[in-house]
């Protein structure tokens, strides 16, 4: 029996991501969505009886059209238990979002309580059977809170999914376990797959120089980040650094953070974040975003890429004014409007495209490895295939060559293909 794996999205692309690994047993890795320009994508509908599915972490990239796959199927799912609470959150906010804009959701609430119901919280290193030939197991991969590496163990064959990880620390999460053995297969994100990240402790530096130079000429500072993890960590990072201004947290990472303080076993430091949440403003109703402009202070927001969220709120209001600051602090997918204005300056707001006068500056605080750290996990697992996937096509070609200079197979799989791994 051989194995094959089927790419349904991020193949050659970030977003959307879904695969099958068949091996007799059809497992689902992962299964989300892509906010793109024109819209949400999505990744290719499943055309087989599921044996499981797995999904790595919340990220609606990873997690998002998991509940559409209920209106025709039900297999048990396995995922963490915080990546569940999380991903619920995302999934009734994506229904919140398409009820406003008047448009259909791929599913509903009774699918999302279904999923739920189909779910098997499942912790790390816990070795499960899902059928007599097929065993999972997750690792912590350090990329937000519940994330996980897959271990796939099927007949006499290995297969690791790394989903987004992270090798190096950061202030909230430990750095991803790989110690898992040897693996036949690799099938690993690429979104960095041509270059390296600085040290995080000096992206940090360099970012509180940034937020304190804005602050003392009188300026405001807006910071765009991801609900789920990198809001809480930038939070931290302020209140390590003891900044002297106030500290405005706005949008779904308040959410998001009730639910870290729930889960504190999966962070590093869960003492640590509450006193930094302890230390910010918590922007609950209209009259607190009101009072985040009345003086120089920091204001962090969803959404990370400006596609939308409390963010375009404070743009109208502050994109031209030249003592302000918009610090990007993540990666930007290509169309996004944060992609666009780093490109071209430019930002649309109220449906007119203006000229950002804010200083504009993006701090790589990166939640994926880098090259050389993807390259060194290669070397770690030494997979008979590596597997890449996660990653703008350009990127990927590169990030292949490199692998092949390591002396190892690699493949990129088009949405769509099969690829008979043995
Ligand atoms: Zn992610
Ligand atoms: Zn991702």
């Amino acid at each position: 029996m051989g194995i094959k794996l089927t790419a349904l999205g991020a193949a050659q692309e970030v977003g959307r991501s879904g695969f099958i690994v068949d091996s007799g047993d059809k497992i689902l890795l992962d299964y989300g969505v892509k906010l793109g320009p024109e819209g949400t994508e999505y990744p290719l509908p499943v055309n087989t009886n599921l044996t499981a599915a797995i999904i790595s972490h919340a990220h609606l990239d990873h997690s998002g059209h998991l509940p559409a796959l209920f209106d025709v199927s039900q297999p048990l799912v396995y995922m963490t238990p915080p990546t569940l609470e999380i991903a619920k959150l995302l999934w009734h906010d994506t229904l919140k979002i398409a009820g406003l804009e008047g448009m259909e959701a791929h599913f509903t609430k009774e699918e999302i309580a279904k999923t739920e119901r189909f779910t098997f919280p499942l912790t790390y290193n816990r070795h499960i059977e899902i059928t007599k030939k097929s065993s999972i197991e997750f690792y912590d991969a350090g990329h937000i809170i519940g994330s996980a590496i897959t271990k796939l163990n099927l007949h006499d064959k290995t297969l690791v999914y790394t989903g987004d990880y992270k090798p190096e620390e950061t202030r909230l999460f430990k750095p991803a376990d790989l110690n898992m053995g040897r693996a036949d297969f690799l099938v690993t994100e690429s979104t960095y797959g041509d270059s390296d990240h600085k040290p995080r402790k000096e992206v940090e530096k360099e970012f509180v120089e940034a937020v304190q130079d804005t602050i003392e000429h009188d300026g405001h500072v807006l910071v765009p980040a991801f609900a789920v993890a990198r809001s809480q960590e930038i939070a931290e990072v302020l209140h390590e650094y003891k900044i002297d201004a106030p500290i405005y947290l706005d949008g779904m990472a308040q959410a998001a953070a009730r639910i870290f303080m729930q889960y504190p076993k999966y962070l590093k430091n869960s003492e640590f974040l509450k006193k930094a949440l302890h230390n910010v403003h918590w922007v609950d109703k209209p009259k607190v975003r009101e009072m985040a402009l009345k003086r120089p202070g920091i204001v962090i927001t969803t959404s990370g890429m400006l596609q939308g969220g409390p963010i375009h709120y404070y743009l109208k209001k502050l994109y031209n004014d030249k003592k302000s600051s918009l610090f990007l602090t993540g990666f930007q997918v290509a169309g996004t409007p944060g992609r666009i204005l780093m490109d071209t300056g430019k930002i649309n707001l109220n449906g007119a495209n203006v000229k950002m006068e804010m200083n504009l500056k993006k701090f790589d605080f990166s939640g994926h490895p880098g090259k050389t750290e993807m390259l060194n996990t290669i070397k770690k697992l030494n997979p008979e295939k590596v597997i890449c996937v996660h990653g703008d096509a350009e990127i990927i070609d590169l990030f292949i060559m490199n692998i092949e200079e390591q002396g190892f197979e690699a493949v990129a799989p088009k949405r769509g293909e099969t690829i008979n791994l043995c």
